[in-house]
């Protein structure tokens, strides 16, 4: 790689990270001694939470989503996650187990056995 190729690589890397900074401040504002805080997600427009990247989804899903994220992007590994003091932890399979488990019929289980076999493909389960 000569110097222009070189120069050329990190005015590329330079740009992503001007446009990665000036995404994450649409999430930031400022604190009592002007440092910066996160902002208050309850007095946000939903456009501003879609520009920091988020997407709607339900609690259990973001539980899943920050599980995965703490393993590097393995569910294999959030399966086997041995921090069982973990507040996640008991829901990092995208389940809650303080649900009460009701009785259902054959059809109900099949319904919500495909419901979840969708809901585990696009949360990356094994
Ligand atoms: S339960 Fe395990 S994988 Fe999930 S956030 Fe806690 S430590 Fe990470």
């Amino acid at each position: 790689m000569d110097a222009d190729e070189k120069a050329r690589a990190l005015a590329r890397v330079n740009e992503r990270t001007d446009a990665w900074l000036a995404r994450r401040a649409i999430g930031l504002e400022l604190g009592d001694f002007k440092e910066k805080i996160g902002r208050d997600p309850r007095t946000m427009p939903r456009t501003d939470l879609e520009a920091l990247g988020h997407k709607p989804m339900t609690v259990l899903e973001a539980l899943r989503a920050r599980c995965i994220d703490c393993c590097a992007g393995s569910a294999q590994e959030v399966r086997k996650c041995t921090a069982v003091d973990c507040p996640s932890w008991p829901f990092r399979m995208g389940w809650n187990p303080w649900r009460e488990r009701k009785e259902m019929s054959d059809e109900a289980r099949a319904a919500l056995g495909e419901r979840l076999a969708v809901a585990r493909k696009r949360m990356g389960s094994p």
